[in-house]
């Protein structure tokens, strides 16, 4: 007799809906030559399934739809900004809320103030904005995620830790040129692993010791309280907002994208506890943002996201949302396909380099497999790996750790049927794998070349 349900629904139901506009293959076959091969270079109603990114792409609900008409677009003073500054303090207990366009600027105000050159910035693994922030600046950023972390097919629960030897090493050997230390949750760049909780206060712990202040890039603090939750001796019974709040006590500062888990389609902020520093980065804001209490953001934007915060501690949302992933992976597995595991919270990441063994790193099997995603299925998805991360500062090119196709999952937007159509595009790209060749880059910007470069067919 059946008494449990194994089919995990989405919580929620649709009230509004936005149609897919179906294309050929031999239409996406020209669609991207005009593309000069680069997904960024689409236009999105040509795409089918857009898992490009999960960075303000997600679905608002009707309470956050109804929050933004409250808001108050008052220059100075908005009871807009005090709303979202206590949805904030209520999961992060700063002291200075400091509103911002979107994760980028945070970033870019922190490293205002401690970027520059002969600055040395370590991370589990930087995202690409902070390390294209970072070195804009004359410093260098360095990863020091944990060895299980780089290795697609280990089991570890919490792969996006720090490796906490190789971060006190780093800070006896670097001493006062390490202006912070900082610690992304989820871990992105690394597959959307997870940090536990005995890492963040173990890395809180080593910063304090050689008194770094320590900073969290915080976009994804939801998914990896859910993981803590799932994964961590002694966590099962405690709420997500006690585990947010305890990851958060033990930092000096965050930045945050609230593009990504706080249900945003734009917006961000920066946050600390020392008055002064916030003094220094509230005059930078009123130079490139704007006025403390908006940032960049309109009062409806900020309402918009104190709803949101409110919303993405939901378990039976989380538990939604990564059950996604986890299945998509379980069914590539199956099929043979190395996929990251465990499967990360916002997005499925498929080992290219594996799979495509026959692809040089640098003619980007990653990329090629994206390309032939969207030519077979209409679905974008996004490289990371040596188009991303190739390129050194001193111009010469030297392959990524990895070579992932990151398929990133919007919020609360698509279906299970969406999540098996993806799977049936790989199918089809397994019989034709052996067949692709990869690709050369013929035209690229100094930094961050992904978003804009140009490739050819090898
Ligand atoms: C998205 C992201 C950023 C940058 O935020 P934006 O809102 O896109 O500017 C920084 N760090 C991580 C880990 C991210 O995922």
């Amino acid at each position: 007799m059946k008494t449990q349900f194994t089919t995990i629904i989405e919580p929620f139901r649709i009230k509004s809906v936005e149609p897919i506009r179906m294309t050929t293959r031999a239409e996406r076959v020209a669609k991207l030559k005009d593309a000069h091969f680069n997904l960024f270079a689409l236009k999105s109603d040509d795409v089918l399934i857009d898992l490009l990114t999960d960075s303000g792409t997600g679905a608002m609900s009707a309470e956050q739809w109804a929050a933004i008409m409250r808001g108050d677009e008052s220059y100075a003073g908005s009871p807009s900004y005090y709303r979202f500054k206590d949805s904030v303090q209520e999961l992060m207990p700063f002291e200075h809320i400091i509103p911002t366009h979107q994760g980028r600027a945070a970033e870019a105000i922190l490293v205002s103030i401690f970027g520059g050159t002969g600055k040395h910035i370590p991370n589990n693994t930087h995202f690409d904005t902070t390390r294209g922030n970072i070195e804009a600046s004359g410093a260098q950023a360095y990863d020091l995620v944990i060895e299980e972390g780089k290795d697609p097919s280990s089991l570890f629960p919490f792969k996006g830790n720090m490796d906490l030897a190789k971060l006190e090493a780093f800070l006896e050997e670097h001493g006062d040129a390490v202006p912070i230390v900082m610690l992304t949750i989820t871990n992105n760049a690394g597959g959307g692993q997870p940090v536990s909780l005995a890492n963040i206060r173990a890395v809180s712990q080593l910063a304090h010791r050689f008194g770094k202040p320590f900073i969290i890039d915080s976009c994804r603090f939801a998914e990896n309280a859910y993981f803590i939750k799932q994964r961590e001796e002694g966590q099962q019974y405690r709420s997500i907002k006690d585990i947010v709040r305890d990851c958060f006590a033990v930092a000096d500062g965050m930045t945050m994208s609230a593009k990504k888990d706080a249900f945003g389609n734009i917006g961000g902020w920066l946050a600390f506890n020392d008055d002064d520093l916030a003094e220094k980065a509230r005059v930078r804001l009123i130079q490139t943002e704007g006025f403390p209490t908006y940032g960049g953001l309109a009062g409806r934007d900020l309402e918009a996201l104190a709803q949101g915060l409110h919303e993405i501690i939901d378990e039976d949302y989380l538990k939604y949302r990564i059950r996604t992933n986890e299945y998509i992976v379980e069914r590539l597995d199956k099929m043979g396909i190395p996929v990251v595991k465990p499967a990360g919270g916002h997005a499925v990441f498929v080992d290219a380099k594996s799979w495509l063994p026959h692809i040089d790193p640098l003619a980007y099997p990653a990329h090629t497999v994206a390309v032939k995603l969207y030519e077979l299925g209409g679905i974008r998805s996004c490289e990371i790996g040596s188009v991303m991360f190739g390129r050194q500062t001193d111009g010469s090119e030297k392959p990524a750790a990895m070579e992932l196709v990151r398929l990133a999952f919007p919020r609360r937007t698509y279906t299970q049927s969406h999540a098996d159509y993806v799977v049936e595009a790989f199918e089809m790209l397994q019989a034709e794998k052996d067949s692709l060749t990869g690709f050369k880059v013929i035209k690229e910007p100094k930094l961050m070349r992904h978003f804009t470069c140009e490739f050819a067919p090898l």
